[in-house]
């Protein structure tokens, strides 16, 4: 039996388990599949508060989960099939074993929805990123394209101008799909380009290790073509990892938790941390932020509990 487990070895996942190793409940972590979140697959982070040169956002996930480990929090691999969050110790599936515990920290992020593209995976971090928020800054006076017809496009592309030569907005159809108001920003926004109607099929260059360029497709005509692109930022939405909680844990329609409060759940006991709740900030400092909340309540909840 556990006191806590947290699920997700994001900057959630790990600073809730700094706060409750150094409270002594030795918290067991199950990384899940994408181990480390969102900043495993960024490179410089700048805006982490206590790095005046930056910090590679593998190395600072990495540094969470040793401060964590030096207190006591144990790491386990794998990803929850299934729980069951109706009966009390709340029990889950994971590979294939149960595990029980008195508390449950949810950290499992909303993993950005990518293109699909080979050569998309392959440039992630080295011209391709899925927040303007932590990397437009590496793109001052460059070109840089945005993908996406939604509200978080809109707001990336009027954002991104600020650092870019030129951005350009690129959607599938039409039509965005984005509230007006953030479409009249774009249309009034001298540095924004938008073309309308088209898919990128490839992302150039992965033979050189960085972004140069992209092949636009128009998918009225099929006529195909180059433009040089530097900074590549998918913009197509996010999906909150929440699958083995539907049925019991309180989901937006979109699938993300409902706060209620806090950090509280609709279920006591039950935590929730970083992006699995968050579809507005999205950073690793509120993210950690987050955790430190959630890992507060769980400690108050054990304690209250008489643990
Ligand atoms: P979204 O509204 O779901 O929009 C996703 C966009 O990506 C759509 O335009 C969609 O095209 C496109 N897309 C999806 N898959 C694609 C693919 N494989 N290839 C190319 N394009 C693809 O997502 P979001 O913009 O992240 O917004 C999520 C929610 O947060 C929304 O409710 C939004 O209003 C809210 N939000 C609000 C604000 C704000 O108010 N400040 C800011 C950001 C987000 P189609 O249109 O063709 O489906």
């Amino acid at each position: 039996m556990r006191n806590v487990v947290i699920l997700g070895s994001g900057c959630a996942g790990n600073t809730a388990a700094i706060y409750t190793a150094r409270a002594n409940l030795k918290p067991l972590v199950i990384s899940g599949h994408e181990p480390g979140g969102q900043l495993s697959i960024t490179t410089l982070v700048e805006n982490f508060p206590g790095f005046p040169e930056g910090v590679d956002g593998p190395v600072l996930v990495e540094r969470m989960k040793h401060q964590a480990q030096h207190f006591g929090a144990e790491y386990m691999t794998g990803s929850v099939i299934e729980a069951d969050l109706k009966s009390y110790p709340f029990r889950l599936s994971v590979e294939g074993e149960w595990i029980e515990t008195r508390t449950l920290i949810v950290a499992t992020g909303a993993s950005a929805r990518w293109l699909g593209l080979d050569s998309e995976y392959k440039l992630i971090g080295k011209g391709v990123s899925s927040c303007a928020t932590c990397d437009g800054f590496f793109f001052r006076d460059r070109e840089i394209m945005v993908v996406g017809g939604g509200d978080s496009a809109m707001e990336e592309a009027n954002f991104l101008t600020r650092f870019g030569r030129r951005v350009t907005l690129v959607h599938r159809r039409d039509s965005f799909r984005a509230s007006k108001i953030m479409i009249d920003r774009v249309r009034a926004n001298p540095k924004i380009e938008t073309v309308m109607n088209s898919v990128i099929d490839e992302v150039y260059d992965v033979s050189k290790g960085t972004v140069t360029g992209v092949k636009l497709r128009n998918l009225i005509t099929g006529d195909t073509r180059v433009q040089d692109v530097d900074g590549l930022f998918i913009a197509i939405g996010h999906i909150p990892n929440t699958k083995p909680f539907v049925g019991q844990l309180d989901l937006d329609e979109d699938g993300y938790i409902r706060s209620h409060g806090g950090a509280r759940t609709n279920i006591r006991g039950v935590f929730h941390a970083g992006d699995v709740q968050d579809r507005v900030y999205r950073q690793a400092i509120t993210a950690s932020g987050a955790g430190c909340m959630a890992a507060i309540e769980a400690e108050r909840f054990l304690e209250a509990e008489g643990h």
